[in-house]
């Protein structure tokens, strides 16, 4: 059997936030308001109504355009692809043909360890374009359908991509990488299970070496039949990418096997199966009949977008965490997966530069600037972030503030409190609901950590008495029972001793 190679391209779709919907004013709100309340003339498709571009809408996809390396089109203009559904009273979708907003772009993909992804995957992008959504329909059990307008004319950016793919694990993560930068642009939600953002897949196994692909374009040696594409839909959560690519895997490969071959087709994924299904065998492009739509003039998008500044976008974020801050990679990648918590993070990490004044006399910058970086990141990523989970405190209501939490890694990084006691004071920040000052709780509490050896030395003396045995080893040269009496120490102070300081006293009451 020949080695077989998977070929994946993807086209997401994502809905944008903007104000009102596409081709009208209605109220763009299609998850909280109630059923066929945001409608008009217009997006209902009644006989000889206008569509009016929304501009904000066209300055957004110009935007993600701009995002994913694409060139911006100088002229563009709004296209008819016709098909009858339900959900579609006009019988066409006001989408873009051949000439998008934007083309020709790609995304890098990042190298992580551990992923199944290609350290020099770069992602073509065909095309960026804008739509209209359509109506959402209901299939209920008793056989009827019920179908809600709100959708209909919503902004719809469609982002297809070359087939440059080649695993399930970088299609994930190219959804993934999309996903943030709506986010990070502010057009979009992005969530996949309210339908804000979907994704369909192309994929088909060919064999190694039969065929080339050529900027997109795959074409087979002399010889060799390509085998047909599979679409697959209806795809609403990142790991179902990951699993409907999987099961398309394996199915085309047994075909191939048992030399069966297949039609063009379009599958749907189903979740309780974990399969996907047959739904149709496409048609193609000339099937939907496309024509320019006479209702609304060409445009220019390079001129309606103008000087498009984009903010930091999450790649270049994560390299900026590393390189500024000395996050690890795996932090780094947490720390800006959500703007939010990127937000508060620089927040933190430009408090604990205040501190490092205090730090650094004994050592130089930057040891102390990595050992802080080390310690706030693990204390947001795993500590807070934990405790946060555990109590569904979401971080856009946080009411701890990122001094204060900055203030309370600094205790920690100067020896001033133990992780055990510092946990306690965070959980209490937490409960309290309110903005607290570390400091205050530790001395109210008396968590402080003890490093007054004048304080200390009684509880040393103390234990030195108690383990007379273990004194009698350690004397004899068995080093490692040490641990095991600063561990009476900290256990005497309930974890509050200096460790640095206990074990000074206990070596030099032991000589
Ligand atoms: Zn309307």
């Amino acid at each position: 059997m020949p080695k077989l190679q998977v070929i994946i391209g993807m086209e997401v779709h994502v809905e944008l936030k903007t104000k009102s919907k596409m081709f009208c004013a209605c109220k763009n709100d299609p998850d909280r308001s109630a059923p066929n309340s945001n409608v008009c003339e217009i997006c209902l498709a009644h006989p000889g109504t206008l569509p009016v571009p929304n501009k904000t809408a066209i300055e957004w996809a110009a935007k993600i355009a701009k995002a994913l390396n694409c060139r911006i089109n100088t002229n563009s203009k709004f296209d008819r692809k016709h098909y009858f559904y339900p959900d579609l009273p006009k019988a066409y979708q006001i989408s873009q043909y051949d000439q998008p907003i934007g083309e020709h772009g790609y995304m890098n993909l990042e190298f992580l360890p551990g992923k199944n992804i290609r350290d020099t995957a770069k992602i073509g992008v065909t095309r960026v374009h804008l739509e209209e959504d359509t109506a959402k329909s209901t299939h209920s059990s008793s056989n009827t359908t019920l179908v809600d307008f709100n959708r209909a004319g919503v902004p719809l950016v469609e982002i297809v991509s070359e087939p440059d793919i080649a695993s399930a694990a970088e299609a994930k993560a190219y959804c993934q990488e999309l996903q943030m930068i709506f986010r990070y642009l502010g057009v979009s939600d992005a969530d996949m299970e309210k339908g804000h953002m979907r994704c369909e897949v192309n994929i088909s196994l060919q064999e190694e070496g039969k065929f080339t692909n050529n900027n997109g374009v795959i074409t087979p040696v002399a010889g060799y039949t390509l085998n047909h594409k599979v679409e697959v839909k209806n795809i609403n959560s990142f790991r179902a990418v990951e699993k409907a690519i999987e099961f398309e895997i394996q199915r085309q490969t047994a075909m191939i096997e048992n030399g069966e071959s297949w039609k063009q087709q379009t599958r749907g994924w189903d979740e309780n199966s974990g399969g996907t299904v047959m739904q149709r065998e496409k048609e193609t492009a000339a099937d939907y009949r496309y024509f320019p739509e006479p209702d609304i003039p060409p445009f220019h998008p390079e001129v309606i977008a103008g000087d498009l500044n984009l903010p930091e976008l999450p790649q270049a974020k994560r390299a900026r965490f590393r390189d500024e801050y000395g996050f690890s990679y795996a932090d780094a990648e947490i720390l800006s997966s959500d703007l939010a918590w990127s937000k508060f993070t620089e927040q933190v990490m430009s408090e604990l530069a205040h501190w490092l004044h205090d730090f650094k006399a004994e050592r130089n910058d930057a040891y102390v600037s990595k050992q802080l970086a080390h310690l706030a990141g693990g204390w947001i990523t795993s500590k807070l972030m934990g405790a946060m989970a555990e109590r569904k405190i979401d971080i856009r209501v946080l009411k701890l503030k990122p001094e204060n939490f900055a203030e309370l890694v600094a205790l920690i990084y100067a020896n001033k409190l133990n992780s055990t006691n510092a946990q306690k004071i965070l959980n209490e920040m937490l409960d309290s609901g309110v903005d607290m000052d570390p400091t205050h709780i530790m001395e109210e509490k008396g968590y402080g950590q003890i490093s007054d050896e004048g304080k200390l030395s009684e509880v040393v003396e103390e234990i030195i008495k108690n383990y007379p045995k273990q004194v009698e080893q350690f004397k004899a040269g068995k080093e490692p029972i040490l641990q095991f009496l600063k561990g009476m120490v900290m256990k005497a102070t309930e974890g509050s001793a200096d460790p640095v300081v206990a074990e000074k006293l206990l070596r030099e009451k032991m000589k």
